[in-house]
């Protein structure tokens, strides 16, 4: 299950599992993120869409726009106001949709847990893929991406965990 799973609930579990494959594969290859890209992990979390990760290849395209994304990223540190937004974002994406954050400070607050404006994605929606690290190095985030393309491309209709990379930064 993705996002609020009601889309694959109603729809996909019903189509025969060939076909799910196809939608799956297809969607694989297809994952377009809208991303909210703050603090120092930022310059980690670039370098995927250089020459040398090239995410590219992978489908991968960066479009900033939330009626044709399908992958949600957060990157560093998510302050409470910008977590309003950011999830008004979300809820404009399509089903099916998947969550991935990177970094310490987007997942727990990272070295402020005692912050009163900083909020952890995880309080505000299913996450189905987290990247430790203070930063994370830009490989982790990759192998990271491919982790997540690879847990679309086995969901055949409900129950998506969520899975962590660990980086060795
Ligand atoms: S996790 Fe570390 S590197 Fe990333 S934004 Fe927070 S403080 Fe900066």
């Amino acid at each position: 299950m993705s996002g609020n799973g009601e889309y694959k609930a109603g729809l996909l579990e019903k189509m025969p599992k060939t076909i799910r494959k196809m939608f799956n594969w297809g969607r694989s290859f297809s994952l377009w993120p809208v991303h909210l890209v703050t603090g120092c992990c930022s310059p980690e979390y670039m370098q995927l869409f250089g020459p040398r990760y090239d995410l590219e290849r992978w489908g991968v395209l960066p479009l900033a726009s939330s009626r044709q994304s399908d992958v949600m990223i957060f990157v560093g540190n998510v302050a409470r106001k910008m977590m309003l937004r950011a999830k008004r974002v979300y809820e404009q994406m399509p089903e099916p949709k998947w969550v991935y954050v990177i970094g310490a400070c987007a997942s727990s607050k990272g070295p402020f847990p005692e912050s009163y404006s900083l909020v952890r994605v995880k309080d505000y929606m299913k996450v189905d893929m987290f990247v430790a690290g203070c930063p994370p190095k830009p490989e982790a985030i990759h192998y990271g991406f491919l982790k997540l393309r690879e847990k679309v491309l086995n969901e055949v209709g409900g129950g998506g965990s969520t899975e962590t990379v660990k980086s060795t930064q």
